[in-house]
């Protein structure tokens, strides 16, 4: 058995393709200057023809933005800097194949040592081109996945973001690939395919040949060669149960979540972009509990984005999310989260600094622009707003009284504005879990920010590897700090949610219901399964659990209690 990384769920049983991409040898006999410009200009309109081909053809299974993959390569493909670069190098007499190879190494080295991890990305984008175009020159052959007509799982080097695009869902039933980690571009699509796939698998391509038998567990990152019957029945088994499992979330997908006993909570989507509506929908989410405004913010590279691009996006989600609440976070910058054309001063402990709404109170000329787009989209659908990293009530209530005075003044300038707009905020700094019930007094709701609620409540910074042992979820410390919370919203009638990681933890479902949590927002993907859990769940059997926590000395303590109501 060969051992890879798991990247998602799911078992492929099937036939050996082997994809083998050509080896690239540069060709050793001179071209002529004229020669290598005609041969590269030719090479070069193939490429880009191809990648349009590619993308024509992908369209009928890869979503809209996935199919921007493609984009981004015609881009590249057709980057005159690029172009100009290898025509110049042909100038000074070097190989249409070498002076191609240079500069594609040379962006591809440029973009890997930075430090985002899109531009790290592209970097795999402009292998994938360069790659293409190189094969083009040399007059090789790549092979066309969207050729295979038989069921077979694909095991090659490597899946290029254009490999992993060509697969039809009807034939491939996963792959395999030596290199490549947990969120390498063939991870990602896999995932966003729904395909079972395991990376990073060393040895794979020489422990097999065309036709062989192979299994792939893409949980476990398990991959056998020609198994044994015993070993084909296991994992037939296997694939049949998750099969099953699968289909039975499907049924879960339109119903409501309610407890054995009855009681009923929300289970909504955390969302970065409008964009992400897709995931939303497609995953029966009951609305958005977290709209992380930032990265609009993030995206745009040389100033804020404006009231009409913000606004354009705030009404995208509002309209897609068709009536369903949408909570939209207000600015919530600085910390780890820097803008480009914004300067920050330095400061020694910047997580507990100038941030969130400490900065949009204090700078009311940005803060006006994100509140006036929301104000004015929120008649096409049911918004929330939601202010980041609140400590006292006077911050509370100067937010909530700077929406007010926006909404006033839109009015007068006869701009049409929504009268039913809860305003709430995020419960993520200890002081504000702690005098929760006070805060319920002016607040319409709480959303728990356990990201950053446990690293405050620990004083653990939560980027830092070392002290991660702290990231404790399921401490009674903070299952303390969550229950005042919740406690003081329902003291006022107020409703409590959650958008912390801990919102769709599996192993917090149990508590959380139990304590009385009314809406836990998570990544769209995680709704299903919470949604099965919840639904197997008693209500009062949990408050006797969460009892039962909240009594407890350690966080393990609490594990083994929750381990005993879930059943795998
Ligand atoms: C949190 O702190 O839990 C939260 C949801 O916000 P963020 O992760 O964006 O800080
Ligand atoms: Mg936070």
């Amino acid at each position: 058995m060969l051992k890879g990384i798991a990247t998602s769920s799911g078992i492929a049983i099937g036939k050996v393709y082997k994809l083998e991409q050509p080896k690239i040898v540069l060709s050793q006999s001179k071209q002529n200057k004229e020669e290598a410009l005609k041969l590269f200009e030719k090479a070069m309109e193939k490429t880009i023809a191809d990648i349009e081909r590619i993308k024509e053809r992908a369209a009928a299974t890869l979503r809209p933005e996935e199919l921007a993959i493609f984009d981004a390569h015609l881009m590249m493909a057709q980057d005159p800097e690029f172009k100009d670069q290898i025509i110049a190098k042909i100038n000074e007499g070097i190989n249409a194949d070498q002076a191609a190879k240079e500069v594609s190494d040379m962006m591809i080295g440029m973009f890997e040592a930075m430090d985002d991890a899109y531009f790290k990305e592209r970097a795999a984008d402009i292998k994938d081109v360069s790659f293409r175009l190189l094969c083009n020159i040399l007059g090789l052959n790549i092979p066309d996945l969207s050729s295979i007509d038989e069921e077979v799982v694909i095991v090659a080097e490597e899946m290029t973001p254009s490999d992993t695009a060509q697969l039809n869902k009807k034939y491939a039933l996963g792959f395999v690939t030596e290199i490549g980690g947990k969120t390498s571009h063939a991870a990602i699509m896999a995932v966003a395919l729904g395909l079972p796939a395991v990376v990073g698998c060393t040895g794979v391509m020489a422990a097999c040949k065309h036709g062989d038998k192979i299994i792939l567990d893409a949980k476990s990152g398990d991959v056998i060669i020609n198994p044994s019957d015993e070993e084909l029945k296991l994992y037939e088994e296997k694939r049949q149960k998750f099969l099953e499992e699968k289909e039975a979330l499907q049924v879960l997908l339109d119903k409501p979540t309610i407890s054995t006993d009855g009681h009923q909570v929300e289970l909504v989507a955390n969302i970065g972009s409008p964009k992400d509506m897709d995931n939303v929908i497609a995953n029966g989410a009951e609305g958005v509990g977290l709209y992380r405004t930032e990265f609009l913010y993030m995206e745009s590279t040389d100033d804020f984005p404006s009231e009409e691009d913000q606004f354009e996006a705030y009404k995208v989600v509002l309209e897609r999310a068709q009536g369903k609440r949408v909570v939209v976070r207000t600015l919530d910058i600085g910390g780890d989260k820097k803008l480009p054309y914004f300067e920050f001063d330095p400061e020694m402990n910047p997580f507990l600094g100038y941030r969130a709404i400490r900065l949009c109170l204090d700078r009311k000329d940005i803060f006006k622009t994100q509140v006036r787009a929301l104000l004015r989209a929120s008649v096409y659908g049911k918004l929330a707003i939601m202010f980041p990293m609140i400590a006292t009530i006077d911050e509370f209530k100067n937010a909530k009284q700077f929406v007010l005075d926006t909404k006033e003044e839109l009015l007068k300038e006869g701009v049409k504005v929504s009268d039913d707009i809860e305003i709430g905020m995020m419960v993520e700094i200890p002081a504000s879990a702690v005098l929760a019930d006070e805060f319920a007094k002016y607040a319409d709701f709480f959303s728990i920010g356990t990201n950053d609620l446990i690293q405050y409540s620990m004083a653990a910074d939560r980027m830092s590897e070392k002290v991660a042992y702290l990231y404790q979820p399921l401490n009674p410390s903070i299952l303390r700090l969550i229950k005042m919370t919740i406690d003081g919203a329902h003291s006022q009638g107020r409703w409590c949610g959650m958008c912390g990681e801990m919102g769709g933890d599996p192993m917090a479902a149990p508590v959380l219901l139990g304590l009385g949590l009314d809406e836990f927002s998570m990544s769209a993907t995680k709704i299903l399964p919470t949604r099965k859990i919840i639904t197997s769940l008693n209500k009062k059997e949990m408050e006797e659990l969460a009892g039962k926590a909240l009594k407890c000395h350690t966080e393990s303590e609490v594990s083994e209690l929750v381990k005993s109501v879930l059943k795998d």
